[in-house]
């Protein structure tokens, strides 16, 4: 299928053709069409499948289709739990709807209140936001979503896990019923699929093959550490390797974050951290940095990289490993993205054997070790884990 096969306006398929998309990936295969007939859809995609496209495709289409009657309030309103998210989906709106006169504003907590009243007045046809942000900006009747035509709930599992439900359910109800709605999420467990049963009408469900598949073209290594000297000497060699041209590295804590990357760019790396300490305006600075090949190695705390979306990134570190196998998966999703392939590389100790365990038994398979001549942990795998003792 190409994505002339979708039949969407021209200007559309220009822009498509510009951000360098070929054909459709699996979820915009199967979430296009629907969509674009007018259906409500539940659909299962993880990031980096291409799921922005899949919802926004068709709702650019709808919005170049039908012409707005008397505006009351945004045409479309997508949620997503994160600012980040917020503000990727805003750039790959503009992206895809480059040829179209569509005006979009992002609202989110922590950016500044007169900014994003200005925006409000510039009378959005689509609004990317936080529930949170929202519905304050919804109570003060600042925002009307009785004109809603399109609602896009994105990432729809992670909003309820951040406790969104109430304030999105409010937001809902400020919209008319007769709308659209596609609901976007990692898992589709019960409490979405009854989120989903209040808020959609005959919706078409998709489910887009699982994670382990999902991640088939990524590497996935392990080195065994012995104590942080050995791991600081791994580290150097890995990213000593010209085919990383990109990587995130993955700290347990913001602190060690901000060590870690000053360490690297005193060694002369072109690194970074970033955090949830740091002001928003610091983060979209470092991510604007790694998208214009600024930076080449960020190291970043599991919040901060969430739904991080910068093409390009052939390593994901995991120098402190993650406490979840959700962790795990989320950490190297930011790497093989949309059919790319990349390594994924797990730094682990004795400490770490039961996370690592867990990661394993998620996976149903055992990470590939990899030893560095020169730099062989003291004890192999097998007897770190026989044993469980102690190198350091
Ligand atoms: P998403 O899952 O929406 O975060 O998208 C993941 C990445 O895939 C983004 O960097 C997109 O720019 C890219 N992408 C989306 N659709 C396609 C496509 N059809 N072909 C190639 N790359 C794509």
């Amino acid at each position: 299928m190409s994505f002339a096969d979708l039949h969407v306006a021209l200007p559309i398929l220009r822009a498509i053709a510009e951000c360098g998309y070929e054909k459709p990936t699996p979820i915009q295969a199967e979430a296009i069409p629907p969509a674009l007939a007018g259906r409500d859809l539940i659909a299962s995609a993880k990031t980096g499948t291409g799921k922005t496209a899949a919802f926004m495709i068709p709702t650019l289409q709808h919005l170049f289709e039908v012409s707005a009657g008397r505006k009351r309030g945004p045409r479309v309103l997508v949620l997503t739990p994160t600012r980040e998210l917020a503000d990727q989906i805003t750039e790959a709106t503009r992206r895809y709807g480059k040829y179209l006169r569509v005006k979009s504003i992002t609202i989110f907590g922590g950016m500044p209140y007169p900014k994003q009243i200005q925006e409000l007045t510039k009378l959005p046809d689509l609004v990317v936001a936080t529930p949170g942000r929202l519905i304050d900006h919804l109570h003060r009747g600042r925002i009307n979503l009785s004109g809603l035509e399109v609602l896009i709930l994105d990432e729809a599992d992670r909003m309820l896990d951040m406790g969104f439900i109430e304030d999105v359910k409010k937001i809902v109800a400020a919209a008319p019923d007769k709308r659209q709605t596609l609901l976007f999420g990692a898992t589709l467990d019960d409490s979405v699929a009854r989120l989903a049963g209040c808020l959609l009408k005959d919706p078409l469900r998709i489910q887009i093959a699982d994670q382990k598949r999902t991640h088939e073209n990524i590497e996935q290594r392990l080195h065994v550490v012995n104590d942080t000297r050995h791991k600081a000497c791994i580290l150097g060699h890995l990213i000593a390797d010209s085919g990383l041209t990109r990587a995130i590295i993955f700290s347990a804590t913001k602190r060690n974050a901000d060590s870690l990357a000053r360490m690297l760019h005193a060694q002369g790396h072109a690194a970074a951290a970033m955090h949830g300490d740091m002001k928003q305006s610091a983060r979209n600075q470092t991510i604007s940095n790694m998208r214009a090949g600024k930076i080449r190695l960020l190291v970043a705390t599991d919040v901060a990289a969430r739904g991080l979306d910068v093409t390009g990134i052939s390593h994901i570190i995991n120098y402190d490993l993650p406490k979840t196998s959700e962790d795990y998966i989320n950490r190297i999703g930011r790497t093989g993205r949309a059919g790319a392939s990349g390594v994924a590389i797990s730094l682990a100790s004795y400490k770490d054997i039961s996370d690592l365990d867990r990661i394993e038994h998620y996976l149903g398979q055992p990470l590939q070790q990899h030893v560095i001549p020169g730099l062989e942990p003291a004890f192999p795998l097998s007897t770190v884990l026989s044993n469980n003792s102690p190198l350091d």
